[in-house]
């Protein structure tokens, strides 16, 4: 069956069974390697790669149906999993980046992500310029004849900053240059990166596509045309191969499974986060809430254009970082933890989890001011959410 015509909700449950034994739960194939019977190994000499099973860190069958579901999810022509969001991440970029080149980046991205392009990414050779991507002026004044990539997130951490997807895509492929967007905040629920024009798509699948806070992975989606038709399969024979940041099995079979709920967890989330989100900004204790969905938002506009919904990520602003820790501490239901996306509303604070080893400066530049805490909204009744929030503020 084809299900290209089908709706969002209907894609993410559906897909074919496995052809020998019709399971609709697709098997996990939990091998390391494959046996060369047949004509195999004369396929792999001749050049076959994925048409064969070789060995589970160039490619595994639950790895290769993951990948498949989340192409359509997505609407990629294809996708390659990898064993963490960060895998993702790196081999993207090192799938397309060399010694010389530059990138322009936005300053407010995941902390690994901003360590990476801080810390690391220079050391191979590799320059890169921070700016505030929701202003296409800063962007276009950083751009130079090296600049290979530009990147951003749909939906950035923690003031859930909406940056112009079609402005920023534009702009860049006036230049040949590849633009990388991460997706994780928003997940395919909420938006679809492709749909404008954004080349290649990185995303945490720990976090709503997993869904279930229980495996790390991480997926790479491409559409494009300035990047090779094959590109995908390069980066997974040549990179990723080589790297090494494999998905496992077991941990496909989960993400592929949690999948296959996107739609219905992601669009609760939302609505519990709206209705969080409207609560917390009539609350005395709360100086501010950054929720896209809000009016009061500076990027509610760029959120009505590019997103489906509004996300079940939000922040607020209380009086100070200790106050912060002690309500963060007293609540019941909600959990004090790091990560997102999952079943359970989770919740942090941004300054002093994610971003401590971030001089506080850079942080402030972010937007990650003192007494910021994030909430990750999950499928709970509301009226019990709100209740364990409305406790823990005091
Ligand atoms: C969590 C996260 C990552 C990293 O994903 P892992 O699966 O933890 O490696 C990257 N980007 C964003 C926005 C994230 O929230």
């Amino acid at each position: 069956m084809s299900s290209k015509k089908l709706d969002f909700a209907s894609q993410a449950v559906f897909y074919e069974p496995e052809p020998e034994s019709q399971s609709i739960s697709y098997p996990i194939y939990m091998s390391a390697n494959f046996q060369y019977g047949g004509d195999i190994y004369d396929q792999i000499v001749a050049g076959a790669r994925k048409e064969v099973n070789i060995y589970s860190r160039c490619g595994n069958p639950t790895e290769y149906k993951f990948e498949e579901h989340v192409a359509r999810l997505t609407g990629a022509d294809g996708c390659l999993a990898t064993a963490s969001g960060m895998a993702a991440i790196s081999h993207a970029l090192f799938g397309i980046l060399k010694a010389g080149d530059h990138i322009v980046t936005d300053i407010t991205t995941y902390s690994s992500t901003h360590e990476f392009f801080d810390h690391r990414i220079g050391d191979f050779g590799i320059t890169v310029s921070f700016v505030d991507t929701t202003d296409p002026v800063q962007v276009e004044r950083a751009f130079n004849d090296r600049t290979k990539v530009l990147y951003f997130e749909a939906l950035a951490n923690p003031t859930m900053k909406v940056p112009p997807m079609k402005a920023l895509v534009e702009l860049a492929h006036q230049r040949g240059i590849v633009v990388v967007c991460d997706n994780t905040f928003a997940s395919p629920a909420v938006c679809q990166p492709h749909a404008f024009g954004v080349d290649v798509v990185v995303e945490s699948a720990t976090k709503f596509i997993g869904g279930h806070n229980d495996a790390v992975g991480g997926v790479i989606t491409q559409r494009s045309d300035l990047l090779p038709a094959d590109w995908l399969e390069d980066v997974r024979w040549n990179t990723l191969n080589k790297l090494g940041g494999a998905l496992s099995p077991f941990n496909a079979w989960l993400l592929l499974r949690g999948a296959q709920t996107l739609a219905l967890r992601v669009e609760k989330q939302c609505a519990n986060a709206a209705a969080l989100a409207r609560y917390l900004e009539t609350h005395p204790k709360v100086k501010r809430v950054f929720y896209p969905g809000l009016e009061s938002h500076p990027n509610h506009e760029n959120a009505k254009a590019q997103l489906r919904n509004f996300g079940a990520m939000l922040s607020f602003q209380v009086e100070n970082e200790e106050y912060g820790v002690q309500v963060l501490k007293r609540l019941q239901l909600c959990c004090f933890a790091a990560s997102l996306g999952g079943l359970r509303t989770t919740t942090q604070l941004p300054g002093t989890m994610a971003f401590l080893d971030i001089p506080s400066q850079e942080r402030e530049a972010m937007g990650i001011v003192d007494g910021l805490v994030r909430f990750s909204v999950g499928i709970e009744h509301i009226d019990d959410i709100i209740a364990d929030v409305a406790q823990a503020l005091g």
